[in-house]
């Protein structure tokens, strides 16, 4: 398998319009890299430039050690499994996982093992006889990622593989893949919109927005620690909530203010925006709807640290429930226990987690803790 980087690179289209900007990532061998952002954020971009379908504008691809800009699609060792898996209708499974190696004029014997093998890895062998309409759609998946697997590329790319399949088969090819990740020991680079796709596939996750890259981590310290407030709302459903506050500093200590509001931040987030010089400053306070609590007991221990809200959405999603509510303007979301006695239009009192509070500059963004 193989190591790839990418040094900045960028794409400007022939209209000018410039989708990737100074893209930098170094991906080992056997990576799972995840790339997730809004539409026309640059991700299939990206992705093509890699597979040689798009041209590199500036900056330099690398593969194994060697320079790729140049080299031709068919050349790079690469395969490429798209959305529209199309398959060739009038081919037997076998056939359609056949046809590139034919191409490519694979000894006939040696094709026959090599498409064995990987219908034996995606259970696809009682079926190398069928031709794609008598497939079902997870199955007809299999087939394009079994296309791709005969050639035992050096890298995998993935764009938005599993955006055709429903809800269910969704989840089966997710773990699917995953475990092909496995088997296989394969590079892999997978675009997708999917949160729960690139949280549970990537070993890495690059998020992105208009063409630049805001984070590449695991998806744990993405979730946890976010670089910006861009990738605190991207990363994580429902999103995390943001709120306006003023950062007031008495002595060594500093709370968060907003409407009628103060939450005091524990001492190691207080140093980071006393030293910050926020004192008197706008910040913007963020925190994860399952940080926010509406049990007694918790609300006991925080003390003067909670906020007083009036329900004003209530939803059941079995074992727990996501209450609305806005605070200073802004609309809320806690995720709290299925037992809650809190219903529509109820006062009740929850309680911010102080250790979960991220705080983020009001101007640049940027996460101060
Ligand atoms: P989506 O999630 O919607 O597939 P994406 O992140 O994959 O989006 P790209 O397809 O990479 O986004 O497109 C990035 C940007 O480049 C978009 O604004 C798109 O409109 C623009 N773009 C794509 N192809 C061209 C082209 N051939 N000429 C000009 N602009 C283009």
């Amino acid at each position: 398998m193989a190591s790839l980087s990418l040094k900045n690179i960028c794409k400007v289209y022939s209209n000018g319009f410039e989708a990737v900007k100074d893209f930098n990532l170094e991906v080992e061998d056997k990576e799972f890299i995840i790339f997730v952002g809004p539409s026309g954020c640059g991700k299939s971009t990206t992705l093509r430039m890699i597979a040689g379908l798009e041209e590199i504008s500036s900056g330099e691809l690398i593969i194994d050690g060697k320079l790729m800009n140049d080299v031709e699609p068919k050349d790079r060792d690469i395969a490429m499994v798209f959305q529209n898996y199309a398959l060739y209708p009038h081919m037997t499974v076998f056939d359609n996982m056949a046809f590139g190696l034919k191409l490519r004029k694979v000894p006939k014997d040696e094709i026959k093992k090599k498409v064995e093998e990987a219908a034996r890895i995606l259970d696809l062998e009682k079926l190398l006889d069928r031709k794609p309409k008598a497939l079902s759609g997870g199955q007809r998946q299999r087939v394009a990622m079994g296309r791709a697997i005969v050639r035992n590329p050096k890298v995998f790319l993935m764009d938005e593989p599993l955006s055709n399949l429903d809800a269910k088969l969704r989840v089966q090819m997710r773990s699917e893949i995953a475990s092909l990740h496995n088997r296989l020991g394969a590079t892999i680079i997978y675009v997708t919109h999917d949160q729960t796709e690139a949280m549970t596939l990537g070993t890495r996750i690059v998020v992105l927005k208009d063409g630049v890259i805001q984070q590449v981590d695991s998806p744990q310290k993405l979730y946890n620690e976010p670089d910006n407030l861009f990738v605190a709302g991207f990363i994580g459903s429902p999103q995390m909530n943001f709120i306006d506050a003023d950062c007031i500093v008495e002595g060594a200590k500093a709370s968060l203010k907003f409407d009628k509001h103060v939450v005091e931040l524990p001492e190691e987030k207080a140093k980071k925006l006393i030293d910050g010089g926020y004192a008197g400053k706008k910040v913007v306070l963020g925190i994860r709807p399952e940080d926010i609590s509406d049990d007694p007991e918790v609300i006991e221990k925080a003390g003067d640290n909670t906020v007083d809200v009036e329900i004003t959405g209530y939803e059941l999603l079995g074992a727990e429930v996501l209450l609305y509510y806005t605070i200073a303007g802004a609309n809320m979301t806690a995720r709290v226990a299925s037992n809650t006695p809190a219903r529509m239009g109820d006062k009740v009192k929850l309680a911010f987690d102080p250790k979960k509070i991220h705080v983020f500059d009001k101007e640049t963004e940027l996460t101060i803790t």
